[in-house]
C-alpha cells in the first residue's frame, strides 16, 4: 500500500530551475512548505525575485538562494549547480523545470528558436544532472525531476522543437534512472497537460487574436478541449506530485513518466 505521509519527506535541499514564475515558482513554494531550502534560477524582474526569495525565507524558515543563471550557458549552469553545493554542502532534489515555447509550422521554424526550445527544455537539464549527479552518489540518495510535457508522449502540430525536446527529456530520465538506480537516486519526468502560467497565456492570447474569437473562447475550444476534464492542471498539484516523488515512499519509482493532464494523453 503507498503511504503517503508528507512528515515522512525528508528534506534537504532542492535545486529547482525556472523558478521564478508559473509551475517552478509553485513548487519553489510547496518544496519551502515542507522544509526544504532552496536553490533557484529564472528570468525577471530583480526586485521582484528578491521580494519572492526573502518572502520564501520567512514564511518557511528556510534559506533560498538565488541565481541568474541562463540555462542556455554551460559555464553558468556550472556555477549554479556548484553555488549550490557549496553554499548548503549538500544537493537532494534537482527539479528540471525551465521552459520555453515557440509555435511554428516546421517548415517555416526560426533556427534560433529551435535551438532556443532544444537548449532550454532538453540540453540544460542533461547540464545540470551531469552536474548534480556527483553530489547525490556520494550521499546515497537523490532525486531528479524532469518537468516534462504532455509533448513529452503525445505531439501537436506547429511545436516541432517542443515536443522533440519533450520526448527527449523522457528519454534522458530513462537512461539516468538506469544509470543512477543502485546508488540511491531516482530520475522521474513529470508530464502536465495545461496548466495556466504565463507560458501558456501567451498561447492563448496568440490563438484568440489569429482566430478572432475572446480569450475565454480560445481558452475553452482550443485550450481545454483537449483536456478531458475541460479544467486546467493547478500547480499545486504538480508540486505535490513533485513532493511525494522526492519522498522516501517513492524510492522505487524511478523512470517513469507521469501524466498529469486532465485525461489528456489517455485519448
Ligand atoms: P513560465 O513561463 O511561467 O516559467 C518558465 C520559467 O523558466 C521562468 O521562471 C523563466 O524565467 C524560466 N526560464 C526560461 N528560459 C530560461 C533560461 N534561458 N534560463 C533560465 N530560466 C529560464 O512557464 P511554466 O508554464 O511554469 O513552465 C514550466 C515548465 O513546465 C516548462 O518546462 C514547461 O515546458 C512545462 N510545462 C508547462 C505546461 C503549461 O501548460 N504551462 C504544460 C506542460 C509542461
Amino acid at each position: 500500500m503507498v503511504k503517503l505521509d508528507n512528515d515522512a519527506i525528508t528534506k534537504g535541499v532542492a535545486l529547482i530551475t525556472g523558478a521564478t514564475s508559473g509551475i517552478g515558482l509553485g513548487m519553489a513554494r510547496s518544496f519551502a512548505a515542507k522544509g526544504y531550502d532552496l536553490a533557484i534560477n529564472g528570468f525577471g524582474d530583480s526586485i521582484e525575485i528578491d521580494r519572492i526569495c526573502r518572502k520564501l525565507e520567512t514564511d518557511h524558515q528556510v534559506k533560498v538562494l538565488y541565481s541568474s543563471a541562463d540555462m542556455t550557458k554551460v559555464s553558468e549552469i556550472e556555477t549554479f549547480v556548484s553555488d549550490t553545493i557549496t553554499t548548503f554542502g549538500r544537493l537532494d532534489v534537482v527539479i528540471n523545470n525551465a521552459g520555453v515555447q515557440y509555435v511554428s509550422p516546421v517548415d517555416e521554424f526560426p533556427t534560433d528558436k529551435w535551438d532556443l526550445v532544444i537548449s532550454v527544455n532538453l540540453t540544460a537539464a542533461f547540464h545540470t544532472t551531469r552536474l548534480s549527479l556527483p553530489q547525490m552518489r556520494k550521499q546515497g540518495r537523490g532525486r531528479i525531476i524532469n518537468v516534462a510535457s504532455a509533448h513529452g508522449l503525445i505531439a501537436s502540430p506547429n511545436k516541432s522543437a517542443y515536443v522533440a525536446a519533450k520526448h527527449g527529456l523522457v528519454g534522458l530520465t530513462k537512461t539516468v534512472a538506469l544509470e543512477a538506480a543502485e546508488f540511491g537516486v531516482t530520475c522521474n519526468a513529470i508530464c502536465p497537460g495545461w496548466v495556466k502560467t504565463p507560458l501558456v497565456e501567451t498561447q492563448i492570447e496568440t490563438l484568440a487574436r489569429e482566430h478572432g474569437v475572446t480569450q475565454d473562447v480560445a481558452t475553452k475550444e482550443m485550450i481545454l478541449q483537449r483536456q478531458p476534464t475541460r479544467e486546467f492542471v493547478q500547480v499545486d498539484q504538480i508540486a505535490a506530485l513533485a513532493l511525494f516523488l522526492s519522498s522516501d515512499d517513492a524510492s522505487s519509482i524511478t523512470g517513469s513518466a507521469y501524466s498529469i493532464d486532465g485525461g489528456w494523453t489517455a485519448h
